[in-house]
């Protein structure tokens, strides 16, 4: 089963991650960047806020160093909110310490995202379920915070799960991973192509005989971000 798994992440490695969509089958994403967040360190699971926040951070910067992907993040504090809603403009990062009996109690965390009929993401809360055991480093026997979260923010923009095992947005995960903590180059190239619409960036260098120093010639492919997201909320609205 194992071995199945990595032929077929080895055979299709562009093909493996997934976006959410909405019923008409617009993938969903944030087309106002920077997108704002805050947290609610408050916690009854013993971490030091500061380090929660800290990682909190990191998990974000993730996402926001993929390269070529105009997504960017704006921390605007600390908040007391500590419920899922799009109406108190704030996209919050919480813990749950009472996590409701209609949600599945099997989830580490649980993000929200609230979308437009055109697939806009106006708003995102993340909720942490404190009933399982957290640890802000990696700790073995508990589930590492950064790990969770980094996984969490890729739903927040628009993420779905992924086949390679090795992926952030790989559906699992186990006490004491710390690998989704770094994305993966598939994680990379689904954010890619979400905010950009570039499969994959492409390079064909030709060199002839005699001089290869004057013979390279390279053909970078840019995405046109801006046009696409324009022509794309035009032709919705
Ligand atoms: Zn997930």
């Amino acid at each position: 089963m194992l071995a199945q798994v990595l032929m077929f992440a080895l055979a299709s490695p562009a093909g493996a991650y997934s976006l959410k969509t909405n019923t008409e089958g617009d993938a969903l994403r944030w087309l106002k960047i920077p997108v704002s967040y805050q947290i609610n360190p408050t916690n009854r699971s013993g971490l030091d806020e500061t380090e929660v926040e800290s990682l909190i951070h990191g998990a974000f910067d993730q996402w926001q160093a993929v390269t070529k992907v105009p997504l960017s993040f704006d921390y605007q504090g600390e908040t007391d909110v500590s419920a899922p809603s799009y109406t108190d403009n704030a996209n919050v990062v919480y813990f749950e310490n009472n996590w409701p009996d209609d949600w599945d109690s099997g989830f580490l965390a649980l993000t929200f995202t609230w979308s437009v009929d055109y697939g806009e993401i106006i708003a995102f809360d993340m909720a942490i379920n404190e009933s399982f055991d957290w640890t802000t480093s990696g700790q073995k026997g508990k589930h590492d915070l950064y790990n969770a979260v980094t996984h969490e923010v890729g739903h927040a923009v628009g993420m779905g799960h992924s086949d390679v095992l090795d992926a952030t947005m790989f559906a699992d995960s186990q006490t004491g991973d710390t690998a989704k903590r770094s994305l993966s180059e598939d994680d990379a190239q689904g954010l890619r192509y979400l905010y950009t619409g570039i499969v994959a960036e492409q390079r064909w260098s030709c060199a002839t005989g005699g001089a290869p120093s004057s013979s390279f010639f390279g053909f970078l492919a840019v995405a046109g971000t801006i046009g696409l997201r324009r022509r794309r909320f035009e032709s919705e609205g």
